[in-house]
């Protein structure tokens, strides 16, 4: 079955929303995914996180991110309206609260691109909605080749980001699947598949017992 397929099922059954993470050391092809699942299925969203960082070339505030100061960021907090942040290269990231909320109540999937820090607190927060997936590189030498094909960072920067993705990397065991991407086509059928499959989990068809009354009421 094809994500479309399970999302012709949830026409048909009331469903919550689920909360996809993928997670990977940077330069896996975890952005490469994440962009091709939001083209090719319409019941997933994107979740834009708040940054402290600066904005890159080509990069779109409100698309990409929500540009936003310390203080901000620090109010945010205080106001309780992040599910989840971290600190990471030095910089803050949050997920705002609210639109995955009303996404997850109308059926819709939310797709998250955030570490394994943000992802340890979904779990802690809302372990039942999450779906973690981790996506890991063939080799190394492979990692560094895709960050230098990037071609936005300075040796420094690709040096550090190998550094820690080594670390990054020590917390597979953290998520619900691993996908190794050899082959991005091959590891996005592997990504459908997952949803595909979590999508029909009885818990998270909540129109089940009325669809089973309404065929009930058919003999
Ligand atoms: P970048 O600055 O390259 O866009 O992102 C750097 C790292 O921050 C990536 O590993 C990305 O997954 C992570 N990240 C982005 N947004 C969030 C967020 O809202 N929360 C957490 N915990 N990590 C995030």
């Amino acid at each position: 079955m094809t994500a479309s397929g399970g999302q012709q099922q949830s026409d048909a059954v009331a469903r919550r929303g689920l909360m996809l993470v993928l997670s990977s050391p940077s330069g896996a092809g975890k952005t490469t995914l994440s962009r091709r699942l939001l083209d090719a299925d319409p019941g997933v969203e994107l979740s834009v996180s708040v940054t402290t960082r600066k904005q890159r070339p080509g990069e779109v505030d409100g698309r990409d991110y929500h540009f936003i100061d310390a203080a901000r960021f620090e109010a945010m907090i205080k106001r309780g309206e992040l599910l989840e942040w971290a600190h990471v290269f030095g910089h803050r990231y949050g997920t705002p609260r609210a639109p995955v909320e009303a996404a997850l109540v109308r059926g819709h999937d939310v797709l998250f691109d955030i570490d394994w820090q943000g992802t340890q607190q979904l779990r802690e927060k809302a372990d039942r909605d999450l779906v973690s997936i981790f996506v890991l590189p063939p080799s190394m030498p492979d990692l560094e080749q895709r960050l230098r094909r990037r071609a936005q960072d300075s040796d420094d920067v690709i040096h550090a980001r190998m550094a820690t993705a080594a670390d990054e990397m020590s917390h597979w065991a953290e998520y619900d699947y691993v996908v190794i991407n050899t082959d991005v086509d091959h590891a996005f059928a592997q990504v459908q598949s997952i949803l595909a499959a979590e999508r029909l989990k009885r818990e998270r068809q909540i129109g089940l017992s009325e669809f089973i009354r309404r065929l009930q009421a058919q003999l």
